[in-house]
């Protein structure tokens, strides 16, 4: 790739991001790094993450868990959040364009992009 993955560090974390279904925490990364034999710190990792979100490659979302979780920069999407395992999962797939543009003609606003956060409990917390 180009300078983005320039490090070995940088490079791993953003194939991890890459092939994450759902954003990922700190610890996740560091263990990642670990299972790829790449020795490395919540720091090291948190430089990097500042580095790539500086180049407008990741996003940083947060869950009310307390703590920040990346994912690779795609589309307007939505969230779902696991009440009981913590889990998170991507939701793309819902029709908020009409509820967008009603909302901007009711208020006047321009809307640039939007999120959405669901709290329930995932499919496998329902067994
Ligand atoms: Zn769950
Ligand atoms: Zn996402």
């Amino acid at each position: 790739m180009n300078s983005i993955s320039r490090t070995p560090a940088r490079a791993t974390i953003v194939e991890f991001l890459s092939k994450s279904y759902s954003p990922v925490d700190v610890s996740q990364i560091v263990n990642f790094l670990r299972a790829k034999n790449l020795s490395t710190n919540k720091v090291t990792v948190y430089r990097v993450m500042d580095f790539l979100l500086e180049k407008g490659f990741i996003d940083k979302v947060e869950f009310r868990e307390g703590k920040f979780r990346y994912e690779i920069k795609r589309d307007d999407h939505h969230h779902f959040i696991c009440q009981n395992c913590d889990v998170v999962e991507d939701i793309s797939d819902c029709n908020i364009s009409v509820l967008v543009e009603e909302i901007q003609k009711k208020k006047g606003i321009l809307i640039k992009k939007h999120s959405l956060e669901f709290f329930g409990i995932c499919k496998n917390c329902q067994l």
